[in-house]
Parts: C-alpha cells; structure tokens; sequence
C-alpha cells in the first residue's frame, strides 16, 4: 500500500510541476485525472471489480522522456565528480522516488588517471515475489573533454531518459512482477583518458568504474546468484534508430528482445547486423557469469563522442521503441529466469 500511496502523491506532484513549467500557470496542487496517452502494447490488466475505479494504463511516455534529455543537457557536461553530476543524480533520484520506487545510492571512491573520484550509482528497486533480480541499467556520466564542451544527449542522456520512463511505468503496475526489478545507473563508465584503453591496464581499466564496482558489491554480499540478467541501454535516442546485435551478449536474452520488439513491429530497428561493443558496462557482469544483453548504437552514430551529440538527434519515439520493447520482454525474461 505504501508503494502504491507514494506513487499517486509523487506523481499529482510532478504532474502538476510539469504542467505549470509547460504551461506556465502557477503551481496547484489537485487530483486532476491522467492525461496521457496510454500505450496498447503495455497497459495494465484490469482485474479489479465493478465498485473499482477503472484501471490506469501507464505506458511509455517519448514526450516525458525528450524532457528528462532536455534536463540532463541544461545542467550541463557532468563527468564523475563534479557539481553537475550530483545535479544530475538528486534530479535522477527525485524521479525515481516520486514513482513511488525505493531507491538508494551506492557511494565509493574510484582510482583513475585524474587521481580520487568520488563516484555513486543509483539503484531503484520493483520488488517482485521472488528474489532473483533482472538488472536494467544505464550510465549517467558524460565523458570529460579537456577541450570540448560535450553534453550527450544521446550519450548518455537518451539512455538515462528511458530508463526514467521504464522506472515510471513499472513503478505504476498494480501487480507485483514475478521477479525483482533494478533499475541501475551508473557512474563513470566513461574513460578520462581521451580513448578507453588509453590509460588502462590488466586489472585496472580506464572506464566502467561504477558496472565494476556494483558487480564487486554484488559477490561481496552474496548476491551475485540472484541476479539473473542484466539490460544495458547505452544511446537509445538517436532520429534514426537501428540496433545491430552486440557479438558479446547472451544470445537467447538478445533474442528475447530482438523477437518481443519485431512482434511489436519494429522489425526495422531490430535488425541482425553485428555490433561490436568492447568496453561497456555489460562486461563486468558477463566475467561474473550473470547473463547479459547490451542495446547500443554505437557504430551508426557518427555523433559519438562529439560536440554535437546534441538535442536536435534525439527523438521520443526512438526512446519509445526500446522503452516499449525493454518493458514487454521483461515478463518472458522473468518466466525464464524466476527459479
Ligand atoms: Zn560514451
């Protein structure tokens, strides 16, 4: 019940800050009813009685999702330890809570090339009937330029925004999932150094810092074999959306999703082509044994890593695609995987 109170508060609360920065009337609170789209493919079964209010569908939301890019950009470049990064995760924070999930952050301090950083990842909570775990992760930080001012819109701002979105209709379902849901996301996955394997070494690399650190946290709690599988989203946002297959994932999880997203009618996006992807935060958890998919365009987007990684690439219902597909194979993943 607790759950469920605190998301209706937190989201007539957002709701409201939302429409009086869209709009521009002064802030009031009420009980104004939903006014959303609600996506087919993702609405909430009614099972209630006659005497119920009828059901609230929550799907996923491009629109909100363009605001959480527009968000992260305004605050500005936000590489790990930096004012605007913690920015960034009070802002990440304060939406997860006011979808009515448990969050809590992990805080640690990482060895790089630019000496101690103090890092944390930011870990939000769908408990489930059972206790094994499907991970859903994105990294927050965008990578530091000595001389360029990079914002990431797609990197990883995209990625972020739909992760939000994921947490907001998750956090609205009436019904507890059949396995625990983590929303995760990390810190300083990126490289100081200008290329990842710059200032690497065995051991010790140059990137991931926060995938490391949770997949570290996992086997010093014991908890390595409840989670079960882990979805990274890195650039989801791009106007031309296509997603090759990443060699490195666990094949019968990508195909989960490549299939759930064709069924949608995304066979266009979801295509065969190979992506090879070294280097993200999926390969920790994969040397830990614990299946993994990564969802990245990294090779048909020719602005990574520049300066103009910026808004004009970015599109709703790029982000909606995966958002839709991501939460529709959730369920025939947890089948799979709840022992
Ligand atoms: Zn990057």
């Amino acid at each position: 019940m607790y759950h469920r109170l605190n998301l209706l508060s937190g989201w007539t609360i957002s709701r409201a800050l939302t429409l009086s920065f869209v709009v521009g009337f002064p802030l009031v609170l009420s009980g104004c009813p939903r006014n959303e789209t609600p996506s087919p493919r993702v609405s909430m079964s009614n099972s209630r009685g006659t005497n119920s209010p009828p059901p609230i569908p929550v799907g996923f939301n491009g629109e909100r999702a363009m605001d959480h890019v527009r968000k992260q950009i305004e605050i500005g470049p936000h590489p790990p330890d930096t004012a605007e990064l913690a920015r960034t995760r009070a802002y990440i924070i304060n939406e997860l809570k006011s979808y009515g999930l448990l969050v809590h952050t992990d805080d640690f301090t990482a060895t790089t090339p630019q000496g101690e950083k103090k890092m944390a990842n930011i870990i939000a909570e769908v408990p489930g009937e059972s206790k094994d775990v499907i991970v859903v992760a994105s990294h927050y930080d965008t990578k530091y330029f000595k001389d360029m001012r990079f914002v990431g819109a797609n990197d990883p701002a995209s990625s972020v925004a739909t992760l939000l979105e994921i947490g907001r209709v998750l956090g609205s379902a009436r019904e507890k999932p059949k396995v625990t849901y983590k929303l995760v996301f990390f810190d300083g996955e990126e490289a100081f150094c200008e290329n990842w394997d710059d200032c690497g070494s065995e051991g010790a690399p140059d990137n991931t810092y926060g995938s490391r650190r949770y997949v570290a946290q996992l086997k010093a709690k014991n908890e390595g074999n409840s989670t079960r599988a882990l979805i990274l989203l890195d650039m989801m946002g791009y106007t031309n959306l296509e997603l090759g297959r990443d060699t490195m994932s666990t094949r019968w999880l990508q195909d989960i999703i490549w299939q759930t997203g064709r069924d949608l009618g995304y066979s266009e996006i979801f295509t065969d082509r190979p992506e090879g992807v070294g280097g993200d935060d999926h390969e920790p958890f994969l040397r830990a044994g614990i299946d993994s998919v990564d969802l990245i365009q990294l090779n048909g987007y020719p602005y990574w890593h520049k300066a103009n990684d910026t808004v004009d690439k970015i599109s709703p219902q790029s982000m909606r695609i995966v958002g839709e597909t991501v939460l529709a194979s959730l369920p025939k993943i947890a089948e799979r995987v709840a022992k």
